[in-house]
């Protein structure tokens, strides 16, 4: 069987040298010293300034809305993981969706202005992904219009504009380590932010508003994360650019397929470093889409409709526009398989698969 994504998982070895570690301290979570170790050498990774590691990449959302007492409405992309909006919900906010560019699948920032009222408080835009947003011109209309901006970067790891990290845009952005994700922690998440007193506060969100043993500073949420986390990133953090590597070289692969493929890729800027987080392709038809993955099915490959539905079909958001772009795209959506040891002979048969449908 060949899925969409199969987590990495180094040699058992490494990991178990830092268990010896975690047993002789007898200190399992609570701030301990791999913890610390990792969000220093992620910072040092990434080029920023400030990161927090904490349980998911959903709680780093929501902790990045409480953080800044985000309230009213939220305008946001329909071109998501549910993630995004639920956790907007979940905040007490209402999203408010905004239509797609068709070439990037990002948030369009000239609707993002036109959808701006009294109510609106912030912009929670996603890096589709890993392929960054207009961020200057979402920056720009946040500042102008006097609005915090929120980027969801759970795709986003190691990605750069003109050599900066993407993380260092808006208020705060987001990371998902989760088990399917680039890197991962097999759990976890990171809040990113260049404001130390928006750190600060974010260290308290983090750990229940502790003060000290017997202080609250803050209303608090336990999103801290566990020794064993941090050791799988700690082991992981060393083949993270090998990992990229090779996914650079299967995407590139796959690449010689697309000049006789009957769709487009998303349109990535010329000053992007990529991370090649994913390999997606956008169908002509949902037809033909679902002719494929029927096909690929049968020959035990799983592709994944990601992201598919449009989250303006969320049974708890009561949004009556519709964003025709982000609903045309995400019915036409397909992530092929791209994880590190997929094989070229095994791109080969897939795209094989893909053009024998399309040319039926
Ligand atoms: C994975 C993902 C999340 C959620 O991250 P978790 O670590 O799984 O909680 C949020 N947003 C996007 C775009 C994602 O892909």
């Amino acid at each position: 069987m060949i899925p969409v994504t199969k987590p990495f998982l180094p040699p058992i070895q490494e990991y178990e040298k830092y268990l010896q570690g975690i047993w002789n301290r007898n200190w399992l979570t609570n701030n301990g010293p791999l913890v610390n170790e990792l969000e220093l050498k992620l910072k040092d990774y990434l080029g920023i300034k400030h990161l927090l590691f904490v349980t998911n990449g959903t709680i780093a959302i929501q902790l990045a809305i409480k953080a800044l007492g985000l309230k009213g409405k939220i305008i946001t992309t329909p071109f998501s993981y549910v993630a995004t909006t639920s956790s907007i919900v979940w905040e007490g906010c209402e999203p408010v969706f905004v239509d797609i560019d068709r070439a990037t699948c990002n948030i369009d920032p000239r609707r993002v202005e036109e959808a701006i009222t009294s109510e609106t408080s912030a912009i929670l835009a996603t890096h589709v992904y890993g392929n960054p947003c207009d961020v200057e011109a979402i920056d720009e209309i946040a500042r102008r219009r006097n609005l915090k901006v929120i980027y969801d970067g759970a795709h986003a790891f190691g990605v750069k504009i003109k050599g900066k990290s993407v993380f260092e845009y808006g208020d705060i952005s987001t990371c998902s380590f989760h088990a399917t994700k680039l890197f991962h922690t097999v759990e976890g998440g990171a809040v990113v932010t260049k404001d130390p007193e928006l750190l600060k506060k974010i260290a308290f969100l983090r750990n229940f508003g502790h003060d000290g043993p017997e202080r609250f500073a803050e209303l608090g949420i336990n999103g801290k994360n566990s020794e064993f986390h941090a050791a799988m990133g700690l082991v992981n953090l060393n083949y993270v650019d090998q990992i990229i590597q090779t996914r650079k070289n299967l995407s590139q692969h796959y690449e010689k397929f697309m000049p006789a493929f009957q769709g487009v890729k998303p349109f990535i800027a010329e000053n992007v470093g990529y991370n090649y987080a994913y390999y997606p392709v956008i169908f002509d038809s949902e037809r033909m889409l679902v002719d494929v993955v029927e096909t690929l099915n049968k020959n035990w490959i799983h592709p994944r409709r990601y992201f598919f539905p449009s989250l303006e079909d969320l049974p708890y958001v009561h949004q009556h526009a519709r964003c025709e772009v982000s609903d045309s795209v995400s019915k036409r959506a397909l992530c092929l398989p791209l994880f590190d040891t997929l094989t070229v002979e095994e791109i080969d048969m897939i795209f094989r698969i893909i053009l024998r449908v399309q040319n039926n």
